[in-house]
């Protein structure tokens, strides 16, 4: 285990530095290990082993240095085991580890439910239910909608993530493969498409459910899995009025977006629209377990008992998301917007010169890049894997960069090298 000096030094290692083929030797044994006892469920990307992170650079079993643009799917915001984060984290660990929340009384659960009624964006106060994922803040959303609301029904995106437990799977149209297998999915769910003025009134609220039977509205403000989408402008606005005319609410699933990913501390905070809920997750705790279901007060009346968890907003997690909050708001969330626009800039330079990149889009450090079709965006997310850069796909064709919010100027410019090389190869085969 190294000590945090040692780490800092990586987090100013330069990377990628590769000293095997990937996956090297111990990758590959650690994968045939692993693969004997896990669940064939995970959807493992790509064959890459971790072992230590520092700030944007990850070293694998093999001692090769990545340079990290996924930030282990949209989480570590602060970079790899922050010093801070890991100060907060170890102080919490040695003063208490665990006591439910849910039962008793925990002063570091109030606190951050305190500092998330600050930040929430919306102008009245704000209560909030802690969890230990995004998918159990999603749940919290539907269970608190349909109860404050004496309504049923629920309106999802096609082409959303929200996760894969029930009642989120039943909003999660990403893939089909999400949901097959496991029907009957949650009664009460119905979709329409994400970005569209008409089809929930022309379609939706006139041919499938009366908006006076509808509880919440649940949105990404970017749709995130399934492939960094921005809305139109004037969407949200739209949704916004729509909501308020039939007393509907609306749940902003900021699980991926949230957190300053986009510039800001709530992506929807763009779009100049307030929900009635935010789902957190990712981000919120730099990589510990946590996620938040953050509400206007006045929604907040279910009684004792009606939700509740043993370990959500558990202490250890709650002082990394504390330590997590000051970081972003002391610069990360600026380095975001900054770098962010570095790597945007870049991308569409390089998407200029090539023009299998079809779009190139994003907002901070959310970045999305189009290719023609799935296997040309595998190509590319595996080419860069090779080079030492770590990247995800995303949707259906879409390589997404959705780094730690640390990345700094040079990292951007060498991320962006590595990712040229990475396309200009898959051009060539
Ligand atoms: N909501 C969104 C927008 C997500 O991107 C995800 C995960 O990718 C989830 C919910 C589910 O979060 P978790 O995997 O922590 O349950």
């Amino acid at each position: 285990m190294s000590s945090v000096t040692e780490l800092a030094d990586l987090a100013n290692a330069l990377a990628p530095r590769l000293v095997t083929d990937v996956p090297g030797p111990q990758a590959r044994e650690m994968i045939e290990r692993d693969r004997k006892v896990t669940s064939p469920s995970l959807p493992r990307v790509y064959d890459f082993v971790p072992k230590q992170g520092a700030g944007c650079v990850v070293e694998d079993v093999d001692g090769n240095l990545f340079l990290d643009v996924n930030a282990g799917i949209a989480v570590t915001s602060t970079g790899h085991s922050h010093p801070r984060v890991v100060e907060a984290i170890t102080r919490q660990a040695a003063e208490l580890i665990h006591y439910s929340a849910s039962d008793f009384y925990l002063p570091i659960y109030s606190e951050l439910c305190e500092q998330l009624a600050r930040i929430a964006p919306f102008s009245d106060a704000a209560k909030t239910f802690l969890t230990n994922s995004g998918t159990e803040a999603v749940e919290a959303s539907i269970k608190l909608a349909r109860f404050a609301t004496g309504r049923q029904y629920v309106v999802g995106m096609l082409n959303a993530f929200h996760g894969r437990s029930y009642g989120s799977l039943s909003l999660t149209t990403s893939k089909a493969k999400y949901r097959t297998g496991f029907a009957p999915l949650l009664p009460g769910v119905v979709h329409t498409h994400f970005g569209d003025f008409e089809h929930l009134e022309t379609v939706v609220f006139k041919h499938l459910v009366a908006p006076e039977e509808v509880a919440a509205i649940v949105v990404e403000p970017v749709l995130g899995e399934g492939g960094y989408v921005f809305p139109p402008d004037g969407w949200f606005p739209y949704l916004r009025e729509l909501c308020d005319r039939f007393g509907i609410l609306l749940v902003a699933d900021e699980v991926q977006s949230g957190m300053g990913r986009t510039g800001r501390m709530w992506a929807i905070e763009h779009f100049g629209t307030e929900p009635d809920i935010v789902a957190a997750g990712k981000g919120i705790a730099s990589g510990m377990p946590l996620g938040a279901m953050i509400a206007r007060e006045g929604l907040m009346k279910w009684d004792a008992g009606a939700h509740g968890s043993t370990y959500g907003g558990n202490p250890v997690s709650c002082a990394a998301a504390l330590a997590t909050l000051e970081l972003l708001e002391d610069g990360l969330i600026e380095n975001s917007r900054q770098v962010g626009g570095v790597l945007i800039d870049g991308l569409r330079a390089m998407a200029s010169r090539r023009p299998e990149m079809r779009d190139v889009r994003g907002l901070g450090l959310m970045i999305g890049v189009q290719f023609p079709d799935h296997e040309h965006m595998v190509a590319v997310e595996d080419a860069a894997f090779r080079r030492g850069l770590l990247v995800l796909g995303a949707g259906e064709d879409v390589v997404r960069l959705s780094p730690p919010l640390v990345l700094r100027r040079d990292q951007a410019e060498t991320a962006l090298e590595v990712f040229e090389e990475a396309v200009a190869e898959v051009a060539k085969a």
